[in-house]
């Protein structure tokens, strides 16, 4: 099984989302059975209790799960039904744990962030999981806070138990344009050095930008952040979300990300490649 995981950086509302679920839709459209699990690294259990003026509209999955909208996306642009499982929060996480160590189950031992939070990440992830060739796994916020640390250690350590082959970070930033009009970088190479700092390099990385970026700032991402230039893609403004997937093929980035894997036809079932 392959895990596609999605940070972000800069910036949250970037359309991280929106991303991951068009590439999703770039795989699944290839022929693979592409499933996703979203990250919320907030302290609420679930998203319904939350003020949806200031959170957005709750979307109530088949089981009754209420979730963040963007589960909503990726149902919508997978063609899939999600579970509440696919929803990973910090107050799931956590009321599990702390109703274990209250049950005695660590016999004794001292309750952890590392590892018994982590541990609790990772299988809630492979759980979710089950059953697709591919799993994009997106970490709500942005890199550098607080609340998602647990959450992208426990990536570092998925990504240490599987092959290389398997996992892919990619990495959403912002590219805003100086008033001079040039495409600027800076933000997304403080990102990715937040990112290196604690152990994750990102594999692709995708710049969020009014236009498509300029081949030089590519090559100038790509340098310092140290990824190919050809692993770097841009996700312009567009009118309507549901041409981001086009928009993507249009930049190679479901090619890059088969290769990168090792998806070719001879994973797909015999009838499908
Ligand atoms: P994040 O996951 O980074 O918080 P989302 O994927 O939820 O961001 O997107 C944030 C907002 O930006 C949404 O309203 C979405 O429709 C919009 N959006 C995302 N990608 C694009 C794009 N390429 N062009 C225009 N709007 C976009």
């Amino acid at each position: 099984r392959k895990f596609i995981f999605v940070t972000g950086g800069v910036m949250s509302g970037l359309g991280k989302g929106i991303t991951a679920a068009s590439t999703g839709r770039l795989l699944a459209n290839a022929g693979f059975d592409v499933t996703a699990v979203k990250i919320d690294p907030y302290l609420n259990v679930d998203a319904g209790t939350m003020n949806p003026f200031e959170h957005g509209e709750v979307y109530v999955l088949k089981d009754g799960g209420e979730v963040d909208l963007d589960l909503g996306n990726y149902e919508r642009f997978l063609d899939i039904d999600m579970t509440f499982d696919h929803n990973v929060t910090t107050g799931k996480v956590y009321q599990n744990i702390i109703e274990k160590e209250r049950a005695g189950d660590y016999l004794g031992k001292t309750v952890q962030i590392i590892p018994h939070i982590t541990d609790d990440i990772k299988r809630r992830v492979r759980e979710a999981a089950a059953g697709s060739d591919i799993c994009i796994v997106e970490v709500g916020g942005t890199v550098g806070d607080i609340e998602g640390m647990p959450y992208l250690e426990a990536l570092r350590q998925f990504a240490h138990e599987e092959d290389d082959e398997d996992i892919l970070f990619a990495h959403v930033t912002l590219v805003p344009y100086s008033k001079n009009g040039e495409q600027k970088t800076k933000p997304t190479q403080h990102s990715v050095k937040e990112l290196r700092s604690i152990g994750l390099q990102p594999d692709i990385l995708v710049g969020r930008c009014e236009d498509k970026l300029h081949p030089d700032v590519k090559e100038k991402i790509a340098l310092f952040c140290d990824v190919p230039t050809d692993a770097v893609f841009s996700n312009p403004d567009v009118e309507d979300i549901y041409h981001v997937p086009l928009m993507v093929e249009d930049e190679g980035l479901d090619e890059y990300v088969m290769e990168h894997l090792e998806l070719d036809d001879e994973a797909l079932p015999e009838e499908q490649r």
